[in-house]
């Protein structure tokens, strides 16, 4: 037990252990107790049933020893014989008594007119029932008796007979045991608290040792794993949820490690770049021109710069909820015109082409900007990742309550290893060719949360060095052929 005061013992008393010691100890003294008393009373009804057996025995004996001669009691025995001697003595001197059918006493021992002679009325009561019955009597010294009332039948003539034994021995040995028995009790509870808090002690042993171990750990050793404890059972379960948490913690603090890093890098870039132009400028710039031309240039590394912040910006805004979307019929067929020319474009000096299978029109209700977004992030990630003269197919196909938008190349392709992670916010592939082309490993989050924002979801297809499928659903909204006839109207 603990010394250190009244903190220790209440951190004892909040244990777990102790509260399954104490669940153990109050289960057993419960089940202790029942288990006693069921017995005492077992133990009870026995004797009992020992009694009034016995009392059957006994009236069958005064039957026979017990004759009435003009309605006076006679005991016919052979006197030579000391067994016979000694019943009827027995039989005389307990409890008996011996009444005719007026009530009236003929016979009755010292012992029954200590306990108490029956009634008149009882008798008579007793004789009209025409049955034996069973009683359960108290003397003046609250002794116990059990006590038989019978009819003896002697021709015409019924007689009361009452035959009584005392259930004293009976109740002392039951006494005895309910004493002892019960004096056991707490020594077994005893026991078993000591027992209970071993026991408790050691199955929690490895849960503390999960406590400790997982003390150890620090953002500094994320790599540190529990040692499973190969039981197979809850605590193994545990330990495998623990460290399956720590894996997912230490991949997302590497994420947000290598994002730091790629951010910094990102930025430090453009941002020599602008600090050497100006440098090279102030030196070595003489004309307007020349001035004009430095100033462009770092122009462009700012623009870059800003748009780098825009979209970290503007993703843990849609994350945390506080980009609303202005959702207003958009039919994604116009808008794939209107980029089309922008997507040739960006692809042209890597040799792109491009292929569109696309119906009439596809409306579906949402925000504009953002579903631009999410066609551009698709289609850029489609060139950048597609190989010289790689062939970039788009298309729309309408569905019953889909549209499904799919944004197909024939790229390096995606592992099968890296394909659950791509829509997780800056995780990118690393790619072991030289490939010239960076990212934050922003886009396809944004691609993601722009559809899921929509109601609609995006999987991916894709196999290395064959190519990937992006394949986005949006669903079309109950009133859209509505929205789309307006806007073929306001087209018209
Ligand atoms: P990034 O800015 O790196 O392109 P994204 O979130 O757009 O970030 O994409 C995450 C990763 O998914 C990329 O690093 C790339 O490896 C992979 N990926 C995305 N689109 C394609 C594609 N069409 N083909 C092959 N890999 C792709």
């Amino acid at each position: 037990m603990p010394s250190s005061g009244r903190g220790g013992w209440r951190a004892v008393t909040r244990s777990l252990r102790f509260r399954l010691t104490v669940s153990y100890v109050v289960l057993f003294m419960v089940a202790l107790v029942a288990i006693g008393l069921g017995f005492r009373g077992l133990l009870s009804s026995a004797s009992r049933r020992q009694v009034e057996q016995t009392l059957e025995e006994e009236f069958g004996e005064v039957k026979g020893f017990l004759r009435l001669e003009r309605g006076k009691p006679v005991w016919f025995f052979d006197r030579q014989d000391p067994d016979e001697a000694v019943i009827v003595a027995r039989l005389r001197n307990g409890v008996f008594v011996l009444a005719d059918s007026t009530g009236s006493i003929l016979e009755a021992s010292s012992l029954s007119r200590q306990i108490g002679l029956q009634s008149r009325a009882e008798i008579v009561r007793v004789l009209a029932a025409n049955r034996p019955i069973l009683r359960l009597l108290r003397d003046p010294e609250g002794e116990e008796y059990v006590l038989r009332e019978g009819i003896l039948v002697d021709g015409q003539a019924h007689y009361f007979v009452a035959l009584g034994l005392s259930l004293a021995d009976s109740n002392r040995l039951i006494g005895q045991f309910t004493k002892a028995y019960f004096l056991l009790v707490p020594l077994g509870l005893v026991l078993i608290g000591w027992a209970g808090w071993w026991f408790a002690g050691r199955a929690l042993a490895p849960v503390v040792g999960i406590a400790n171990a997982a003390r150890e750990i620090s953002s500094s050793n994320l790599t540190l794993r529990l040692a499973p404890p190969g039981s197979n059972d809850e605590l193994e379960n545990l330990v495998a949820t623990f460290n399956g948490m720590m894996e997912r913690l230490e991949q997302s603090f590497n994420q947000v490690r290598q994002f730091s890093t790629d951010v910094s890098h990102e930025l430090r870039t453009p941002l020599t770049v602008i600090r050497g132009h100006l440098e090279v400028a102030l030196m070595t710039a003489k004309t307007p021109e020349q001035y004009q031309d430095s100033i462009h240039t770092a122009l462009q590394d700012v623009e870059r710069i800003s748009h780098i912040v825009r979209a970290l910006l503007q993703l843990s805004q849609a994350e945390s909820g506080q980009l609303a979307l202005q959702k207003q019929p958009v039919d994604l067929v116009a808008l794939i015109d209107e980029l089309r020319e922008q997507y040739v474009m960006t692809g042209e000096d890597r040799g792109i082409r491009f292929e569109l299978n696309l119906p009439e029109m596809a409306v579906v209700e949402g925000d504009r900007v953002q579903l631009e977004r999410l066609i551009t992030n698709l289609v850029t990630n489609a060139i950048k990742y597609s190989h010289e003269g790689g062939l970039i197919s788009i298309s729309i196909a309408l569905l019953e309550h889909d549209v499904e938008l799919v944004v197909e190349d024939r790229g390096r392709g995606i592992a099968p290893t890296d394909i659950p992670h791509i829509f997780d916010r800056f995780y990118r592939v690393r790619s072991h060719d030289s490939s010239p082309e960076k990212g934050l490993g922003l886009g396809l989050s944004f691609v993601a949360w722009i559809a899921k924002a929509h109601g609609g979801s995006i999987r991916v297809e894709s196999a290395v060095g064959q190519g990937s499928r992006f394949i986005v659903s949006l669903p079309v909204p109950e009133e859209g052929l509505e929205s789309s006839n307006e806007l073929r109207d306001s087209k018209a």
